[in-house]
């Protein structure tokens, strides 16, 4: 359909077979001469295609037994309260290294104390923070897989000593992550596993039920497990489509291929960066993105010629974030190296 070169931080690009079966099932879904948007979620289809989603996101994440997956409403950002409503007693620890993070710092803050174990802030979050001590006491630590906004990821994670909770919204299925060691993964879909309007909990069932507060139903995550994610209407479509895409990922070889493209993408696009004397990475490099490459140009004034020149590539998502400035190239699963090609293509040939 689009001829476009789609780096937007999200919602974002997705497979045009994942599309194309969204659309399909719009029209006709499973052969009920229905469409998707119009049956009941309790319907035996549409039951089959959350079991189905569910079954998939076990097998590419290789998620052992004892987790639940939810598939909830109201973006990551609820989840940054439903976290510490669940699980913040007393204290919780969270590593700042981004606005998101900063958020779900300001949320559970609502609920009890909060104990910022590091943070990169001072200087525009341009790192992740590497030396930090994660307290006994607290009931759990919360980090940020991969900081959107200005571009870092967490190349590894701590061996926490009590409950580790991310927020793996922008980096999810684009690396092999240890499961195990984490008792709560949520992601906002819209990145890069579907649609905007669904959010992915993965959470391990032993680590409810501790916190002696009243839980409203709609943040109880027990009281989801309970109705198999369908304590109300779940996201009916945007599950539906995120299936597409899964079944995409999985066709194509799964997390492992995920990772080998991620990083032939973050290659060209960051040698490009380092190489070429108009640009420069704004990440210190060894704590890069391979999902949003944020970079600037080492002159302003060159600004409006180089967005010309993107745009007529047929370049399309590559402005900052407006809280970051200069350029944040986001390539997600989806974005086919030649899209990075050819923006490296414009970088080079540009001045
Ligand atoms: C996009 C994003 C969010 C916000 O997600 P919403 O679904 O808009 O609430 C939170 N965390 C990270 C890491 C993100 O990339």
């Amino acid at each position: 359909m689009s001829m476009k070169h789609n780096f937007s931080a999200g919602p974002s690009i997705l497979p045009q077979e994942a599309i194309d079966a969204s659309i399909e099932g719009i029209k006709n879904f499973a052969g009920t001469g229905l469409s998707v948007l119009e049956v009941s979620h309790r319907g035996k289809e549409f039951v089959s295609v959350v079991e189905d989603t569910q079954a998939t996101i076990k097998s590419l994440m290789n998620i052992p037994e004892g987790y639940d997956i939810l598939f909830l409403g109201g973006g990551a950002s609820l989840q940054f309260l439903m976290v510490a409503y669940n699980l913040l007693e007393t204290k919780a620890a969270y590593l700042k290294t981004g606005v998101w993070a900063a958020n779900a710092v300001k949320e559970a803050k609502h609920l009890g104390l909060v104990e910022v174990v590091a943070s990169s802030e001072d200087t525009n979050y341009n790192y992740i923070p590497k030396d930090y001590i994660i307290p006994t006491d607290a009931d759990y630590f919360h980090c940020t897989s991969n900081n959107t906004i200005y571009g870092s990821q967490m190349q590894s994670f701590p061996n926490s000593p009590v409950t580790m909770v991310c927020d793996m919204s922008s980096d999810i299925l684009s690396r092999q992550v240890d499961v195990s060691k984490f008792g709560l993964i949520y992601a906002g879909a819209q990145k890069n596993m579907g649609p905007a309007g669904v959010t992915v909990v993965i959470v391990r069932k032993d680590i409810l039920g501790k916190v002696s507060r009243k839980i409203p139903s709609m943040l109880d995550y027990k009281l989801h497990i309970e109705k198999e994610t369908m304590f109300n209407t779940p996201p009916v479509f945007p599950i539906f489509a995120m299936l597409q895409n899964l079944k995409w990922v999985q066709k194509v070889g799964g997390v492992n291929e995920m990772q080998k493209r991620a990083a032939a993408r973050a290659e060209l696009l960051y040698n490009e960066i380092d190489n070429n004397p108009l640009f420069s990475g704004t990440i210190a490099k060894e704590d890069r993105s391979q999902m949003n490459a944020c970079f600037v140009l080492n002159d302003a004034s060159l600004e409006e010629k180089f967005n010309a020149a993107w745009k007529e590539a047929g370049i399309s998502g590559i402005k900052g974030h407006r809280s970051a400035g200069g350029y944040r190239a986001s390539i997600y699963n989806a974005l086919p190296l030649e899209s990075v090609e050819a923006l490296v293509n414009v970088m080079r040939t540009f001045n």
